[in-house]
């Protein structure tokens, strides 16, 4: 039965007027023939540009190619790549078409890439060289991939196996087509992309975003981050470092195509290339996750490279302390640091800072068309400067997690909030500052680490009888993955061979930086539920020891 909500304490965005009602494709092809010849993305290693209109003819290309494959709505493609200038035209030529985009993290070992592609299902996988051997070793367990597409020059020969350049052709000198047309569907149900997140507990799930998630945060953008969207200067370059696979790189590599201005793409973190990718193309507004600008603040490296161009840092993914703000803030002489949350399955910031307005430590106010509200343990609304769960409701929270209604039920309330897992208040300008988390999340370097899955890994060990993971944290990497385990009786297993036994199976990301304590007891409530606090109090004891 419908029942009024109480909305005592709902933190209110600004309004938003939507003024999107068609798919991304039919946004995206229009837009990239006014754009024409201005370059969206050039590659920060070899130069190599990537114009609008090479980009439009090469997804309409690959847009009749998924045609003639069979692909349709609600069917999906994957990459597993680092980023690269071919990357963006596998999910463009997918909207156009309405089918799924659902990228890969390239460091994903084959176990891990067992359990993500049974989410999505995909049916043709994009590789880099750098995957398309681990793909192929697992094609047999799936087999509703059809085709793996091999980016770049080196081959395979294999059955499955085609090449981009070849499927490409000779497109880029080619005529436009000017008869093509995006196809027109569902924008609130169908699902643009599927990006991998643990959510607030248990293994990675599949975090499905509609067309009209994207659409909103179209929007959004729009208001909140207006003078990167309509920025008047015609040589504002965006840093393209974020991994494009994970929510906040795609989104911005996205937003960037949209507003038909530059990207520097970086496949990798390499520190030279960075700093003087930063110089070269005189990148003023620098998006990037912590470890990054903690990189700018800490590495000599840094010092060698004249970084004056830089005026603004935005931050998101992770937290920014206070400190490291002002230290920022001093060392390269920007007015604005500032830092933005959100969540995969909020499609990207629901918090974000205006511009000019930052406060120290926060994250900033609800973005327009969202509401947020803090709750107590009874699910009650609270008052300003009152600590509790963080909760969003409103056009960005994602449709669901592909395949598991109840993960879904269990993140989103039957009123509509999403529940975060994150602890927050919120002060009287209704600015929001992080201050916990609950969820069992852990953050290394902005990366998701799902302690679920390490511990059902640990599990499957001869030697190990039971096993709990939590965040260390770490100045550097915001926090480091550390295991408890408790030995089989008589089992005779050393800290190392735990540490290989986690790098043998995870991506690197995963490893058990923090260490490995080995204990006689994993404590855990009545329910059997891992009692985590407790054992973040032991290691914080642990450390002080030290
Ligand atoms: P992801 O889905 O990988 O983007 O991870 C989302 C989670 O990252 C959030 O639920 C938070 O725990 C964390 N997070 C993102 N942005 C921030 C921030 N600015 N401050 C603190 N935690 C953040």
């Amino acid at each position: 039965m419908a029942h009024s909500e109480d909305t005592t304490n709902i933190v209110y965005g600004a309004p938003l007027e939507r003024s999107i009602d068609v798919s991304l494709g039919e946004l995206m092809l229009p837009l990239l023939k006014a754009h024409d010849e201005q370059v969206v993305q050039v590659d920060g290693e070899t130069n190599e540009p990537l114009t609008a209109v090479k980009l439009m003819k090469r997804a309409i290309k690959l847009a009749k190619w998924y045609e003639k494959q069979g692909l349709r709505i609600g069917d999906s493609v994957s990459i597993n790549s680092e980023n690269r200038l071919e990357f963006c035209t596998v999910p463009i030529a997918a909207f156009f078409r309405g089918i799924t985009f659902a990228p890969l993290n390239p460091d994903y070992t084959p176990r891990e890439l067992n359990h993500v592609l049974n989410l999505s299902k995909p049916k043709v996988i994009f590789c880099s060289a750098k995957t398309v051997d681990k793909m192929i070793s697992i094609l047999p367990e799936h087999p509703h991939v059809n085709i793996l597409v091999l980016f770049g020059k080196e081959t395979r020969n294999h059955p499955k196996v085609i090449m981009f350049d070849h499927l490409m052709g000779d497109v880029d000198s080619e005529e436009v087509d000017e008869e093509f047309e995006a196809t027109p569907l569902d924008i609130v149900n169908t699902v643009a992309t599927i990006l991998c997140s643990s959510g607030t507990t248990g293994m990675p799930k599949g975090v499905m975003c509609t067309h009209d998630n994207m659409a909103a945060f179209i929007d959004i953008g729009q208001i909140q981050f207006k003078e990167i969207v309509q920025s008047e200067d015609p040589d504002d370059a965006l840093m393209g470092l974020v991994p494009f696979f994970h929510s906040f790189g795609f989104m911005l590599m996205f937003l960037n195509i949209l507003r038909g201005k530059m990207m520097v793409v970086l496949g990798k973190f390499k520190p030279k290339v960075f700093l003087e990718s930063i110089v070269k193309y005189k990148i003023s507004r620098l998006i990037v996750p912590p470890p990054v600008l903690l990189f700018l603040l800490k590495h000599p490296m840094a010092k060698q490279y004249d970084l004056s161009c830089i005026k603004e840092m935005r931050s998101g993914a992770a937290p920014l302390g206070a400190e490291l703000e002002k230290e920022l803030k001093a060392k390269f002489n920007v007015e604005h640091v500032s830092q933005g949350y959100g969540m995969t399955e909020t499609t990207l910031a629901v918090l974000a800072t205006p511009h000019g307005k930052a406060k120290s430590g926060s994250c900033g106010v609800v973005v327009p068309g969202m509401m947020a509200k803090v709750i107590d343990d009874d699910g009650k609304a609270l008052g300003k400067y009152q600590e509790g769960e963080l909760c969003f409701k409103g056009p960005l929270i994602m449709k669901g997690y592909v395949g598991d209604p109840e993960s879904t039920r269990n993140t989103i309330d039957a009123d509509g909030w999403l529940h975060t897992g994150d602890v927050a208040y919120y002060d009287s300008d209704g600015y929001f500052f992080i201050v916990d988390r609950i969820k069992e999340l852990i953050k290394y370097k902005a990366f998701q680490v799902a302690p679920a899955e390490l511990e059902a890994l640990l599990l499957t060990h001869n030697s190990i009888e039971d096993a709990a993971v939590i965040g260390l944290p770490d100045e550097m990497a915001g926090e480091l993955p550390l295991a408890f385990v408790v030995k089989k009786p008589g089992a005779k297993l050393t800290e190392r061979e735990v540490e290989k036994f986690i790098e043998d199976n995870v991506s690197p990301q995963k490893r058990l930086r923090g260490g490995v304590v080995f204990i006689n007891e994993i404590p855990k409530n009545p329910t059997g539920k891992i009692l985590r606090r407790v054992l973040r109090e032991k290691a914080k004891n642990m450390k002080s020891k030290l």
